[in-house]
Formats: structure tokens, sequence, C-alpha cells
């Protein structure tokens, strides 16, 4: 299963004029703060460090764009579709984000859920924005090895009775390596 050596950022978005052009292959990736998005971006990639960029000052609240492989981009939403946000936050992502759905190049959406917290009401706006743009939505619940492995199994079934159907869900940890290869062959499809 193919890790990306070559992954690097690409740039931060303010605003849809700045994205990258539509050509290739997207993904987006959104998660609550602290959910293990940038650690879980660091393992799928192979490439420690990548996702620090996306937490410089000033790169937290704009959309950062990561190249994987020639024609194959990650867009990480940080804070989209969270309370946390302000409304001033709030208003700058609609037209991004809108924007964001319209790119052909738009495959799917992962979110990565912290496994102790599981899907939560807060999700819901992300979740509709991956639905009314038609794409795909694969959940890792992240931080697997942190429940034993009964716990574990209930909160994948608890994450797939929330969802119903709207997204597929596996468990994940970067630590312990758990759906690590089955997250990488998710986005492999969605490279091509
Ligand atoms: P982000 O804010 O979503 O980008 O979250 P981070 O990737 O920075 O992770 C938040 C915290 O969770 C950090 O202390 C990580 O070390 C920890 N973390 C992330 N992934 C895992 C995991 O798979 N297992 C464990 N045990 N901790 C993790």
């Amino acid at each position: 299963m193919s890790t990306y050596p070559q992954a690097r950022f690409m740039l931060s978005a303010a605003h849809a004029q700045q994205f990258p052009s539509d050509q290739g292959a997207e993904v987006a990736v959104a998660g609550r703060s602290n959910a293990g998005k940038s650690t879980a971006i660091n393992a799928l990639t192979g490439r420690h460090g990548l996702a620090r960029a996306a937490k410089l000052p000033g790169r937290t609240r704009l959309l950062n764009f990561f190249e994987l492989a020639p024609g194959f981009r990650i867009v990480d939403l940080p804070g989209y579709g969270y309370a946390s946000a302000s409304a001033a936050e709030r208003a700058n992502w609609v037209p991004m984000t809108t924007a964001l759905a319209a790119r052909e190049s738009l495959r799917g959406l992962l979110v990565v859920v912290d496994c102790r917290r599981g899907v939560l009401p807060g999700d819901e706006e992300l979740l509709a924005w991956a639905a009314a743009a038609g794409r795909p939505v694969h959940v890792l619940l992240s931080k697997a090895d942190k429940l034993k492995r009964a716990e574990l199994a209930r909160a994948v079934a608890t994450a797939g009775q929330i969802l119903a159907g709207r997204a597929a869900v596996q468990s994940f940890s970067a630590v312990d390596g758990t759906g690590v290869e089955e997250a990488r062959r998710q986005l492999d499809r969605w490279s091509r």
C-alpha cells in the first residue's frame, strides 16, 4: 500500500481564488480540535511532521492544501463545521467550502473522530456539507489504542448506527497501527 514520501505542504487559502487549480483528485480532511487529525495525516502519508505546517500561527483557520503525490491532494479544513469557530470565521467558511464542494477534483471527505467521544451532533454540519456535495464520507475513529477491544467494537457499532449509511466507519490508531492500511486503501481509491 502506498505511502506518500513526496508529500508536501502546498499552500494555505483564505479565499477560494487562492485554491490550487482544479485538476487531479483531492480529499477533504476534517475533525474537531485534538481529535488526532494531524497525527492521522502524518501516519497515512508516512511523513512525520507534515501536518505541523497546518498548525503554524495564522494557518489554523484557513484551508490547508497538501500535495501527497502529483495530482493528488488533501485539503485540511481546520475547525470547519464546529461550534468553536467565531461568527466571522463561519462567514468566511461558507464561500470557501461552497467553492471546495464545487470542485471536480473533490473525491470525498475524511473525518477524524476520537473513538472515546464518538460521532456527536456537532459533526452533523460536516456530514451535511458532504451530502449536499454528493461526496462520500469516511470516518476514522482515532486513538483506537485507548480502548479495550470490546469497547472499541462498541464504539464502531455505535458510530455506524448514528451515521446510518451516510459514511463508512473504521477504527484507527497512529500509535499501534490499527486501521492505517485500511484508511490508506480508501485514500488510494480516491486518488484515482
Ligand atoms: P488534531 O488537533 O486533531 O490535529 O490532533 P493531534 O493529531 O494533534 O492529536 C491530539 C493529541 O492526541 C496528541 O496529544 C496526540 O499525541 C494524541 N493522539 C493522536 N493520535 C493518537 C493515537 O492514535 N493514539 C493515541 N494514544 N494518541 C493519539
